[in-house]
């Protein structure tokens, strides 16, 4: 197995930075960056791939139509959720127009959202 990942990026040999620059006097280069692939969270992770986020979604945007056709979705995916809303007392500060503001007293809503457990049918 390879110590290192070359980027993926499309672009990653034209980016202008010192890190991409190889070669001596009069034939350097910009070169894609390869990513050492040195630790448990490189290696499972997006940026095995990507020297950075620029680089992840110039792929992205280059091969969408390609990505998308490995898993396509042909309608909505839903999760079961209970809805809570609960009234409570807040305040606010109406603002007096001379520099000051007076706290009024009103009642909020607190909406909480949960998962259902739908595994018992
Ligand atoms: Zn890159």
């Amino acid at each position: 197995m390879s110590d290192y990942n070359w980027c993926l990026g499309p672009n990653c040999h034209t980016r202008e930075t010192q890190s991409r620059v190889r070669g001596s006097g009069d034939n350097k280069v910009l070169r894609t960056r390869r990513i050492k692939q040195d630790s448990h969270y490189i290696r499972n992770s997006i940026f095995s791939y990507f020297c950075n986020n620029r680089c992840l979604f110039d792929y992205l945007n280059k091969h969408v139509q390609a990505i998308a056709a490995i898993a396509p979705r042909s309608k909505a995916l839903e999760t079961p959720i209970k809805v809570k809303k609960e009234k409570y007392e807040s305040y606010r500060y109406d603002w007096n127009g001379k520099g000051g503001a007076e706290r009024v007293p009103y009642t909020a809503t607190k909406t909480t959202i949960t998962s259902v457990d739908n595994s018992n049918g």
